[in-house]
């Protein structure tokens, strides 16, 4: 879907498939009888995501944000996760608006969890490792970066080095700081609590803002303060990230931009009497 402009940057949801977590893991200490209303689990507990990345483009630089979960993954891999491109894939979604991969200039990647960077890179038909983006530059926090080579156990199964250790070998990777400025209005936003050195985007121009908020908040159920996800590192410092982010986002009139949500594109949200109350909301078209 496209969606209102950011000043210069025109803006598409790029719907690149589903997968499927476990409901309890990504819900926390949200019992199940709370969460099963607005994300109905499979038999086997688990609910459905969406990867949805996605793409600005100012006439200039065509951006992509994440590269969705990528086509290399094995069969068993796929059914653990229900990994599915039935409806949707990157390159089909890209070339519905006028785009091919070719045409990215570059790839940011908000952290290198293996659902948000598994499409950066591809296996060809001898499965060698290829760069998927091959006219981009690729951008990913330094301190991610560092994580994603050398990972707590705790995340240490959702950093796949087959997704990214390629970048740094081909010369097409571009590490910044945290909050650092990529390019023309686009910079980072730095959060620890769901793994360290994970960076939402900012896209600004003319007064309005876009921000990606990956795994800070992944689903809209998610903006409720007290649901966090039980696979965060550190659940305290997320829910005081959050409550610093989504009181700047309410002041602000930000308009927040789901990847995991799979019904939900992005919204913009005030302040409530409890948490945050949606004033606008962009869905996904079926
Ligand atoms: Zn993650």
């Amino acid at each position: 879907m496209q969606l209102e402009n950011i000043g210069k940057w025109k803006v598409f949801a790029i719907e690149s498939g589903f997968f499927k977590l476990d409901g309890g893991a990504m819900m926390g200490s949200v019992p199940k009888v709370l969460w099963e209303k607005t994300n109905p689990p499979d038999k086997l507990n688990r609910i459905n995501l969406s990867l949805r990345c996605l793409l600005v483009d100012d006439g200039e630089n065509v951006v992509l944000i994440e590269s969705g979960i990528g086509q290399k993954n094995s069969k068993k891999f796929k059914k653990i996760f229900a990994i599915d491109h039935s409806e949707y894939t990157l390159s089909n979604t890209l070339s519905k608006y006028g785009y091919s991969f070719k045409d990215i200039t570059h790839v940011i990647l908000t952290h290198l969890h293996f659902d948000h960077s598994g499409g950066a890179i591809y296996y060809d038909e001898n499965r060698c490792s290829k760069i998927a983006f091959p006219n981009a530059k690729y951008y990913v926090s330094k301190k991610n970066w560092d994580i994603a080579l050398n990972p707590s156990p705790r995340d240490s199964a959702s950093y796949l080095k087959d997704n990214y250790k390629l970048l740094d070998e081909s010369n097409v990777l571009e590490l910044f700081n945290d909050n650092d400025d990529i390019l023309n209005g686009i910079s980072g936003y730095a959060v620890d609590g769901h793994t360290i050195g994970q960076q939402l985007i900012k896209v600004s121009d003319k007064g309005s803002t876009l921000v990606f908020v990956s795994d800070l908040i992944p689903l809209k159920s998610h903006l409720k303060l007290p649901w966090i996800m039980g696979y965060d590192l550190n659940a305290a410092l997320t829910l005081k990230e959050k409550k610093i982010f989504l009181d700047e986002a309410s002041d602000k009139n930000w308009l927040l931009f789901f990847y995991h949500d799979p019904d939900t594109i992005a919204v913009k949200i005030c302040k409530d009497k409890k948490y945050y109350k949606i004033i606008n909301e962009y869905r996904r078209e079926k």
